[in-house]
């Protein structure tokens, strides 16, 4: 019997064609087709909280601030009096295929010209998050300019993005007079109309990375996982995929019972090195298929550990918008005399690496320990932590032979894994590793973003309120588990050896 798709049962709430498109929905359209569908009709018990959101309200309201100190005034009223900045605007009005549109503009600035309401005019400003300027940025201005112009009976000829940063308030101007944005706003509102009346949701994303950040992302992973969706292969992204549907494969089982030769010759069409990554993807299908792990590679993938005297355990947590690595945490994990590991003397050691302080401060402190452990291996998850520390030392004038002996001293313990195993899993981040040898971490549901705003929260505390707030505290737990993880994955595979 063919099986429901879970969104078919509890988890939508209602369907119904509805006209108004929202600059929400533009929003997740950009990011996702299927997610401005869930949006919309999907069962709201089905979301999962994502820090993310928070992190965005909370750079925004940062943005602002800079921008305009002064408080701003509210609603309709506020441009009526020509408030210098407005906040708290519903704008309703149509779009260029005459949908019913309507937005809640995050911030409204009054710039010289003539407007309904006297000598003045109002723009659009936006706060971007991240480095790059993107088209959801632009869309979304291009459509409250439209609805703001509408309400204002005057032209909005641009619209400004604001970005708080270490170096002060970035600004750019976008333009949004020019055909090639209204053009695109046209199409991309047709499309989401589009998607919107459909009885059920578009597929999922191909670029699942995306899903991570997603507050459907349960309920997708569901359905990806009972479809056999081919982008729950670890290495299968959007094109992969097409390829794979294009020469017949189109679920996880299809991959998973391949002949990797044949397969190699027909993807070799699409370029030489979709038909040298075949055989990996086969037999990644395959382990997932039947949840057996395989080894790749006999010789022990972390030899390091047979005489070592302890390690340090290694993690960073990092604010990425500004390149800030705020927290450095080791465990030192010593070994005992019977060459047990000695977990239950394992030591926590933060070092909270405040940029008021600098860099080389933070690096004084950081040799001290790779110093006085330096027999020990620093083993960490992933490539940052090396990345970081060796940017670092470079930066803080360390010689050829410091930086040699650093390389030498850590051990990625994703890199070994994927160099040594396949595991019956859809990706090897850290979480879902750990999670897989039997580690739980003692904050559910928390993960790097979490505990970003944590930081962030904690950081623009006043004194008092910090001393009695507890988010550094969770913070330094959600660190410490994280080293522990890596040691959870390192134990795994140093006993497999
Ligand atoms: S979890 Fe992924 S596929 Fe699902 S709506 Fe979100 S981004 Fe789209």
């Amino acid at each position: 019997m063919k099986k429901q798709a879970p969104y078919r049962q509890d988890m939508v709430i209602h369907y119904q064609a509805s006209h108004v498109l929202t600059d929400r929905l533009l929003h997740s359209w950009v990011r996702c087709n299927r997610k401005a569908w869930l949006d919309r009709y999907g069962n709201p018990a089905s979301r999962v909280w994502s820090a993310h959101r928070a992190l965005q309200l909370d750079h925004q309201q940062k943005s602002f601030n800079e921008l305009i100190p002064n408080k701003p005034g509210q609603g309709i009223r506020a441009c009526q009096a020509g408030a210098e900045a407005v906040v708290g605007v519903r704008l309703k009005g149509f779009g260029p295929s005459n949908e019913l549109l309507e937005a809640h503009p995050p911030f409204l600035q009054r710039v010289s010209g003539t407007s309904r309401w006297g000598e003045f005019m109002y723009r659009p400003v936006i706060a971007r998050q991240g480095r790059k300027l993107t088209r959801d940025h632009k869309l979304a201005l291009s459509l409250i300019g439209l609805l703001l112009e509408q309400l204002q009976k005057s032209p909005v000829p641009n619209g400004l993005v604001i970005s708080k940063a270490h170096t002060g308030l970035e600004h750019q101007t976008i333009s949004l007079d020019k055909a090639s944005l209204q053009k695109q706003l046209k199409d991309s509102l047709i499309k989401l109309n589009a998607d919107l009346i459909r009885s059920e949701p578009p597929a999922l994303t191909s670029d699942r990375r995306k899903c991570s950040l997603c507050s459907w992302r349960g309920l997708c992973n569901i359905e990806a996982k009972a479809t056999g969706n081919l982008n729950e292969v670890s290495g299968i992204g959007s094109k992969r995929k097409q390829m794979l549907h294009e020469v017949g494969i189109s679920t996880v089982h299809d991959l998973a019972t391949a002949n990797p030769i044949a397969l190699s010759n027909s993807l070799q069409t699409f370029g030489e090195q979709h038909g040298q990554v075949a055989p990996q993807l086969v037999s990644q299908a395959k382990v997932q298929d039947i949840g057996i792990p395989k080894r790749l590679n006999l010789a022990p993938a972390i030899p390091e550990l047979k005489k070592a005297p302890g390690v340090l355990l290694y993690d960073i947590e990092s604010d990425p918008d500004i390149h800030d690595d705020f927290l450095h945490g080791f465990i030192r994990l010593n070994r005992k005399r019977n060459g047990q590991w000695d977990l239950n003397g394992a030591k926590y050691q933060p070092i909270l690496a405040l940029h008021e302080h600098g860099s080389a401060l933070c690096w004084k402190r950081l040799k001290r320990k790779l110093t006085i452990y330096k027999d020990w291996p620093v083993l960490h998850y992933g490539e940052t932590e090396a990345i970081s520390l060796i940017r670092l030392a470079t930066k803080q004038g360390a010689n050829e032979k410091e930086l040699a002996e650093l390389r030498n001293q850590l051990i990625d313990i994703h890199s070994r894994l994927r160099l040594h195993w396949l595991l019956p899993l859809n990706n090897y981040g850290l979480k879902v590793v750990a999670n897989w040898t039997g580690f739980h971490w003692k904050h559910k549901g928390v993960d790097g973003a979490r505990a970003l705003l944590w930081w962030r929260q904690w950081r623009s505390a006043k004194q008092e309120a910090r001393r009695k707030s507890n988010q550094l505290k969770w913070l330094l737990q959600y660190n410490q588990d994280d080293c522990f993880a890596t040691w959870a994955v390192a134990k795994w595979l140093f006993n497999q050896d």
